[in-house]
């Protein structure tokens, strides 16, 4: 994992993408593809952002993207290569009351495995957040040049031409605010009108198959459950666990409490859906930026259109669609508007 301390890189990228999430992975590899020299850094431990698998013994589950739907073209085309390479497939497209849906497809072994696979030959800095981002310039060749510098919380700087940032908009706000950044106020306005649910996540192992009916998700749209999904059906883990997703109101409300007291309540309320089988250990993880409930009209957003700004672009799941896709489709739309305002 190169720095930009390391003897091999540059000492400016072309672009830095903050966030290796399915935007900023989608969009680095659109960027790379154009010859650009890319590093995308991001705070987690692992790959994919709200892909996120977790084990707890010998059980796995998926805890926050279930599935992807695909109905853009380029986009069905970039799963069927996924499928090819092993990275996905379809998990069902039926269900009870539902017989002829559309596909949903997952990632094999987990969702993360997409993200994996997006980041082969990729430039990623893990566990390394971004605390500040500003405008600056670096001696570069003998020219002062408008770039990009961001102050990483192992006290690195990197510096870069272009910067991509795909957090949660708030976090995203937080940031710009970090370096005194203007956004122009139309700018502004749209990106404080974005907003997310958070989600209550439960993983609990079981001592026995649950009563969950074939394909091994339920979605609900009343009650303290909002979807609970049967990691073994599912083909995810090897041993009984399930993932019991909080709605969104419950959710709201038992945000700030007992992370495993409100898990409690989930798995109790979960009860007809486990049949016999028993919890034998659970974690709690909570998504405060879930899924967007009001995202932006446009793909990405060029915040260094019509500035001063070196290249600025925003993307992520509240720009394209509030899903997987949405954020893929955002991510190559950012890469796009970058590779325009550098060339
Ligand atoms: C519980 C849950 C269930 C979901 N279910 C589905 C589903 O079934 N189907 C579906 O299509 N979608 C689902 N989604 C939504 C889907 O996961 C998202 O739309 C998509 O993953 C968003 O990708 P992204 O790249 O926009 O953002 P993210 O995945 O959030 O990526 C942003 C990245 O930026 C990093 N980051 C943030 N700030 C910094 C910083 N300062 N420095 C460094 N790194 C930083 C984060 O660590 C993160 O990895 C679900 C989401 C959740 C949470």
């Amino acid at each position: 994992m190169p720095s930009s301390t390391d003897s091999n890189s540059p000492v400016t990228w072309d672009v830095l993408i903050i966030g290796a999430g399915l935007a900023g992975l989608s969009a680095a590899n659109d960027l790379q593809q154009a010859g650009l020299k890319v590093l995308v850094v991001d705070k987690g431990r692992g790959l994919g952002g709200r892909l996120a698998g977790r084990r707890i013994g010998d059980a796995t589950f998926d805890h926050g993207a279930q599935f992807m739907t695909a109905r853009d073209s380029r986009f069905k085309a970039s799963v069927a290569e996924w499928i090819e390479a092993g990275v996905a497939e379809e998990w069902y497209s039926s269900y009870p009351g539902h017989p002829n849906g559309h596909p949903r497809y997952r990632g094999v072994p987990t969702m993360t495995a997409v993200a994996k696979y997006l980041a082969t030959d990729m430039n990623v800095l893990r566990t390394t957040r971004v605390d500040s981002i500003r405008q600056g310039s670096v001696q570069d060749v003998g020219q002062d040049n408008q770039l990009w510098l961001a102050a990483l919380d192992n006290g690195d700087t990197i510096s870069a031409k272009a910067l991509l940032i795909t957090s949660p908009v708030p976090q995203t706000i937080d940031l710009l605010a970090s370096g005194n950044i203007a956004v122009p106020a139309d700018k502004q306005v749209r990106l404080d009108r974005i907003d997310y649910e958070a989600c209550i996540a439960v993983m609990a192992v079981l001592d026995g198959p649950t009563a969950i009916p074939v394909p091994g998700a339920t979605a609900f749209d009343e009650g303290p459950i909002g979807w609970i999904s049967d990691n073994l059906q599912k083909g995810v883990s090897k041993i009984p666990a399930v993932t019991i997703h909080g709605s969104g109101d419950f959710s709201a409300e038992h945000y700030e409490n007992d992370k495993m007291h409100s898990g409690q309540i989930l798995i109790d309320a979960a009860a007809p859906y486990l049949g016999n089988a028993k919890v034998t250990e659970y974690q709690v993880h909570g998504w405060r930026y879930s899924k967007p409930t009001v995202v932006d009209s446009e793909a990405c957003m060029l915040l260094s259109e019509s500035t001063d700004l070196p290249p600025l672009a925003l993307a992520g799941d509240a720009f394209a669609g509030p899903r997987f896709e949405g954020a893929v489709l955002s991510g190559w739309a950012a890469a796009k508007s970058l590779i325009a305002a550098l060339s």
